[in-house]
């Protein structure tokens, strides 16, 4: 089995996370900008994050022989304060022409605020302006579709936004369609508690196939699990999918998407 994780926070992970995804086949991983569980008191904290994920983490992750990659942005739960949020975005630019930056994300609503969409919009236009990728995290439970809403009408306001190159996360049975139907990519997250478990995204393949569709762990300091994708790929295998389709779903469909920045596996091109 051979698979990319897309969404992965390893900066909260120990070694033996690594070697666990390694074993298991992960031939990449890729890392959005997150909360830390803590709000960082000034851009210097982000400043010192954007290192980590640009420099530090893929030093870390190539002593397992795994190519790591980043996403930059500030958290939706960190955008309230609008004032560091620009401030934070400001310094976003230096650090685009890394080799392992694939875009701008995880950016997103966590509780559909004014404020949030206002650091949103910041966001996309910075992505624009930059010729960036993007991924959208999706706001939890009750708020996730009015949340996927607001977001999917952001996007399609900026007509320099092509959704292709879009990524919208943590989709559930109410919100994937929405996102499938406007053209965008979906990506399902597999957590044991929220979200998504294995055996609902692979009813969610079932139901409305395996274009434009990706699985990740989204695993970070909190419950979570960081093989939820090879987990996910032996259920599709109980369900009768076969081995071409699984790959496609946990390797090549990650490919595709991910490919659109030239940064990504660019030693093997
Ligand atoms: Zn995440």
């Amino acid at each position: 089995m051979r698979y990319i994780e897309p969404h992965a926070h390893m900066v909260s992970r120990v070694t033996d996370d690594y070697q666990d995804m390694v074993a298991a086949g992960c031939a990449a991983i890729c890392e959005p900008a997150f909360w830390a569980g803590f709000d960082r008191s000034s851009p210097a904290g982000f400043y010192d994050y954007f290192c980590q994920l640009t420099e530090h983490e893929p030093r870390r992750a190539a002593k397992f022989g795994l190519p790591h990659y980043c996403w930059l942005c500030i958290n939706p739960k960190e955008s309230e304060d609008v004032l560091l949020a620009t401030e934070v975005i400001g310094l976003i630019p230096k650090f685009l022409g890394r080799p392992n930056v694939l875009g701008i994300g995880e950016i997103g609503l966590n509780k559909n605020s004014r404020n949030e969409l206002k650091v949103l919009e910041l966001h996309v236009d910075l992505a624009a302006r930059h010729n960036q990728l993007i991924l959208v995290h999706t706001p939890h439970l009750e708020d996730k579709f009015k949340g996927t809403r607001l977001i999917l009408d952001v996007l399609r306001s900026d007509p320099r936004i092509r959704p292709e190159r879009c990524i919208i996360d943590h989709v559930e049975e109410h919100t994937i369609r929405m996102v499938l139907d406007a053209g965008f990519w979906a990506g399902m997250t597999l957590y044991p508690e929220t979200k998504c478990t294995g055996a609902r995204s692979v009813d969610m393949i079932e139901q409305y196939g395996s274009d434009r569709l990706w699985m990740n762990s989204a695993c970070d300091w909190g419950v979570s699990v960081p093989l939820a994708v090879p987990y996910a790929a032996l259920e599709m295998r109980r369900r009768g999918q076969s081995p071409d389709q699984v790959d496609k779903m946990i390797y090549q469909n990650p490919l595709k998407f991910l490919s659109q920045s030239p940064n990504f596996m660019s030693h093997c091109k």
